[in-house]
């Protein structure tokens, strides 16, 4: 509503501008043009009256040399054709009035006088001389000399101008004034297109010199008779003006009105209807003209008759336009305003947030002024520092007794505060460890950063923001946290690899137990602690599942630089970058050497270190469920030393016990890896072959048999042993399998000793091998 009120107002002020100014242009057109109306109006005036002179002037010219003619022949007794002709050639009549129709000398010829007067004219010459036309008047004025005396004008001899009316009383009005008379227009007599024949003619009556003119009747004697000029009205006119006032135009009357039949000269007919019309009447001896002037043109002002006009079109123009700037201009003013005032209120607002913020943030903020004195601190600032704002604000740190130390507890020298570099060198500083000594000698420790504030012309900083949090509880529990990565880092065996193995990182811990330095390790892939005994499977198995990302637990044996080894129980876990790809594994492991030696004997048979029966009656247990389970082949061999006793006989007991440990160890190097060989009891031996079938089994045997056979053994020589072989049946059991080898044992005994020979079944035949 009130931006509606407001657009209005400014329009309104615009329209009145508007309005103002096509009003003004308006009185200033119509003034323009009043006075160029009045201007024209007296130039027009003027011009008529100039015009109106020159017409007198062409008349009086005429009326000059009419009075030269009428002294002429007043002067002489009679005035013969030849004196006449000389007199008008003395004036140049044809070229000096111009109009002129002819010079006429009419003698008034009473009524008896006429044939008298046609004889004289007769004997003359001219013999085809008359009055005419004939009438009955008492006096005729026949033309007796006219010049130019040209074929024209020679027609015109003995014309009577009396006979005619209006010439008539020309005459009589001459005669009665004594003096010039003009006649109203006349049809030339000497032209035959009535168009170009208007004319008049002016008259001037002639009288004895010698008469005595007293009486009225001695008065009408003395006359004699008339001079006469017949004028050509178009011809008399159309020169008058020249070259001036080419753009009036002007039309003569004959009389005081604008009849049409009265109409002497038409200076341009064609003109009906004219932009500025004016009459005037002149009267020249008498006679009323009346002289009717009109123009279509421009007078020639020396300014243009479109002035009002160009006035009132750039005054309008101007008016619009200067109504449409201030218009605009108030508009824009309007949206100025509207933007500074909204521009305000965010700023108001936004500085009210500023300042909540300000307030309610977390972090501490203190502003330095270039003394370095805090000119502002929020709320957390002055519960961080424990003051309150009255007891900061105005002071410097020297004021505040703040000692500022860095995390090895050294002092911060001034040069080297964060707020300090920024007002030398306007470098933001951040993230800087400061401890702040409080007065209560509490180690406040503060992260720091400082941020220059400059003055309005960008130039200098003139004050500095420092912000920081409250972190001595965070660099508490860091420095806890560092304490026990330190005991992680000397106890945990911990190392960590890339996706291919290779060692990136690894525990004090690790390096003790491996032998290894931290440099030797690193960048080392971790098969540099791998032990051949461990079997490649195991490896196989974990890799697949770190691959696919799932963690890996397990006892590996590992080989240390001094080429010693160490069972370590391992979990690897995969590793993710921020954004989940996995990028490596991280294996923390316990050492469990001594856990695994405790094992080992467990179920090691002390003297061969072959498993002990313990652990072969485990094993055969698993390997007969895998067995059954699976449906996989199962076989044992029994195995038992030929004549022992002789050698613990002869011999001694200590040399039986390491041609046990001989047997042994070609019975353990002679095997597979996943073959289990155990001492069964005294000098008997009993070997557990999962996937073996019973001729397997046979060979197997018969290979050991020939191996113990082809050995020379220590102090004994050469020494055999006789071997059964079972293979796992439906429902067989560690009893009934370790029975029928027994069996095979015994019958190999019973057949000679260095034997082998396989169980005896009731769904398998019987079989045996001897010796080669
Ligand atoms: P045969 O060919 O029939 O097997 O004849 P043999 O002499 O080997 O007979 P037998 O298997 O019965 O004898 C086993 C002897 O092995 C008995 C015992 O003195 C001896 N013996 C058993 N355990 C040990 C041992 O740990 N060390 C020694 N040195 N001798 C042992
Ligand atoms: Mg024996
Ligand atoms: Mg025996």
């Amino acid at each position: 509503m009130a931006r509606l009120k407001l657009l209005s107002k400014s329009f309104l002020f615009a329209l009145l501008i508007l309005v103002c100014g096509v009003s003004f242009s308006g009185y200033l057109a119509w003034k323009s043009a009043t006075w160029i109306q009045t201007l024209e109006n007296e130039r027009f005036t003027t011009a008529t009256k100039q015009t109106a002179l020159l017409i007198r002037n062409k008349l009086n010219e005429n009326i000059q040399l009419l009075h030269s003619a009428v002294a002429f022949i007043t002067a002489s007794d009679n005035v013969t054709r030849e004196e006449w002709y000389f007199f008008t050639k003395e004036h140049t009549l044809e070229t000096s009035f111009i109009g002129q129709e002819g010079l006429v000398y009419a003698p008034r010829i009473k009524i008896n006088e006429r044939t008298q007067h046609e004889e004289l004219m007769h004997a003359e010459g001219l013999t085809h001389y008359q009055i005419h036309p004939k009438t009955s008047n008492a006096d005729a004025y026949p033309i007796v000399l006219i010049e130019p005396f040209n074929e024209r004008n020679k027609k015109a001899l003995g014309f009577d101008l009396f006979s005619e009316t209006t010439r008539q009383n020309a005459i009589k009005e001459a005669i009665q004034k004594r003096d010039i008379a003009i006649s109203s227009k006349i049809q030339l007599i000497q032209r035959a297109d009535s168009e170009l024949n208007a004319g008049f003619i002016i008259v001037h009556p002639i009288y004895t010199k010698d008469i005595l003119i007293k009486t009225p009747e001695k008065q009408d004697d003395a006359f004699i008779g008339i001079v006469s000029i017949a004028i050509n009205a178009q011809k008399l006119f159309m020169d008058v003006l020249g070259a001036r006032y080419i753009t009036l135009d002007f039309e003569i009357y004959d009389g005081d009105t604008l009849l049409e039949t009265e109409k002497l000269y038409d200076s341009n007919p064609s003109m009906k209807t004219a932009r500025l019309e004016h009459n005037l009447l002149i009267d020249i001896y008498g006679k009323h003209w009346t002289l009717h002037f009109k123009t279509n043109e421009a007078l020639d002002l020396g300014i243009s008759q479109y002035l009002p006009w160009i006035e009132l079109f750039f005054g309008i123009a101007f008016s619009f336009i200067l109504a449409g700037w201030i218009y605009a201009l108030q508009q824009t003013q309007k949206k100025a305003y509207a933007i500074a005032a909204d521009k305000t209120k965010l700023l108001a607002k936004s500085e009210s947030k500023i300042r909540t913020i300000f307030q309610t943030m977390q972090e501490g903020i203190i502003v330095l002024d270039k003394e370095r004195i805090i000119i502002e601190c929020n709320l957390a600032a002055q519960g961080m520092l424990g003051f309150s704002k009255s007891e900061i604000v105005g002071k410097s740190s020297n004021d505040l007794n703040w000692n500022f130390i860095h995390e090895d507890g050294s002092a911060f020298h001034m040069e080297d505060r964060p707020y300090y570099k920024v007002f030398m060198t306007g470098v933001p500083q951040s993230n800087i460890m400061i401890g702040m000594k409080r007065q209560d000698s509490l180690v406040l420790w503060l992260k720091m950063n400082a941020q220059p504030l400059y003055s309005d012309d960008f130039k200098d900083v003139n004050s500095v923001l420092i912000t920081f949090s409250d972190i001595t509880e965070y660099q508490k529990s860091k420095r806890e946290l560092e304490k026990y990565l330190q005991i992680i880092d000397a106890h945990v065996i911990i190392s960590s690899t890339d996706l291919h193995g290779i060692i990136t990182e690894v525990s004090e811990a690790f390096c003790k137990i491996s032998g290894y330095s931290q440099e030797e390790l690193i960048g080392r892939s971790h098969n540099i602690v791998r032990h051949p005994d461990m079997p490649t499977t195991l490896y196989k198995e974990m890799w697949s599942a770190l691959k696919k990302g799932i963690s890996w637990s397990g006892e590996i044996k590992n080989r240390r630089k001094d080429g010693s080894d160490y069972w370590i129980e391992t979990i690897i876990e995969p590793r993710y970058d921020e954004e989940y790809s996995l990028v490596g594994f991280t294996a923390i492991r316990h050492d469990i050497t001594d856990k695994k030696r405790v094992e080992e004997l467990s179920i090691t048979d002390r003297l061969t270190g072959l498993y002990n029966r313990l652990k072969l009656d485990e094993l055969f247990a698993s390997y007969l469920s895998i067995t059954k389970r699976h449906q996989t082949p199962f076989s044992i061999v029994l195995l038992d030393i030929d004549k022992f006793k002789s050698v613990n006989d002869t011999y001694g007991h200590q040399v039986g016990d390491s041609l046990l440990q001989e047997i042994a160890k070609l019975l353990k190097t002679n095997v597979r890896f996943e073959d289990a060989v155990g001492r069964w009891g005294g000098e008997e031996f009993l070997i557990l072959l999962p996937n073996s079938n019973s001729e397997d089994a046979r060979l197997l045997a018969e290979k050991l048999r020939g191996v113990i056979e082809a050995e020379d053994f220590a102090y004994v020589g050469s020494r055999t042993a006789s071997f059964g072989v079972a293979t796992y049946h439906q429902n067989d059991d560690e009893k009934s399998m370790t029975a029928r080898a027994d069996e095979a044992l015994y019958l190999a005994k019973e057949n000679g000793r260095n034997r082998v020979e396989v169980e005896i079944h009731t769904c398998n035949l019987p079989s045996s091998s001897t010796p080669s």
